[in-house]
């Protein structure tokens, strides 16, 4: 990396980051591939800079507009099941947020379509990925509520907010053998579910963790 501010100094050095990748080892992230790119991905470029002295704390941080970047564990474990299978041509992601989760997987996979619903973020998370050099992903302004349909099937789908109750539309936008990841829940009780496509009609559903994310929400904001 050239860019100084990439490569990063004290609290955001190379040193700290692989502080955070043995801590995700310890608690139990076994994917060499996910603990690799955690370790070179910069976090702090995603973050305010006001924040980025805590990065690598493994926390989830303000961003704006009510939301937050993912806390790095459940980066690492989200993209670990997804991939847990083997590899995945193309994947959606809804809730783009500050791009970081986005920039974690798509080094993963072959091709990233990611959604968000709040315009400045997604503009913000567009440069960031660009300045990091990754050219396989797509992003687009809307409800992922709804998928994106004219580019599934998807072989893999994992959502960074939390509806309800599994919407049909992201089911139904699985290749066979297709998995999502997605938490699920209100506000106080949310659990991160893994659904499977069996077939056609069949899916299988998995409970992995409680976790905390911020709800999906429907609409779109300029
Ligand atoms: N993985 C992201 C997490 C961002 S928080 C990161 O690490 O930064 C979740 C994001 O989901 C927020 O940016 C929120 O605006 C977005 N979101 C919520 N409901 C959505 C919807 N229906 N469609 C698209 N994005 C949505």
């Amino acid at each position: 990396m050239n860019d100084p501010q990439l490569r990063g100094i004290g609290m955001t050095s190379q040193r700290t980051r692989d502080r955070l990748v043995n801590r995700l080892r310890d608690q139990g992230i076994l994917d060499e591939r996910v603990l690799d790119v955690m370790r070179q991905t910069p976090r702090h470029i995603f973050i305010d800079e006001a924040l980025s002295h805590r990065a690598y704390e493994d926390t989830a941080l303000p961003i704006g507009f009510n939301q937050t970047i993912s806390q790095p564990f459940i980066v690492a474990r989200m993209t670990e099941s997804l991939l847990a299978e083997g590899p995945l041509k193309r994947v959606l992601e809804v809730g783009t947020g500050s791009g970081y989760q986005t920039s974690i997987l798509a080094p993963l996979v072959g091709e990233l379509f990611s959604v968000e619903r709040i315009r400045p973020l997604q503009e913000k998370a567009r440069e960031r990925l660009k300045r990091i050099g990754l050219k396989n992903i797509q992003l687009k302004h809307t409800d992922g509520g709804m998928g994106w349909s004219s580019k599934a099937p998807f072989d893999g789908i994992l959502a960074a907010c939390a509806p309800e109750e599994v919407p049909e539309e992201l089911k139904q936008q699985l290749a066979i053998g297709g998995r999502l990841i997605i938490p699920v829940g209100g506000s106080e009780n949310q659990e991160l579910k893994l659904v499977v496509r069996l077939s056609e009609d069949e899916f299988t559903t998995d409970v992995l963790e409680c976790v905390k994310f911020v709800p999906l929400l429907s609409g779109t904001i300029r």
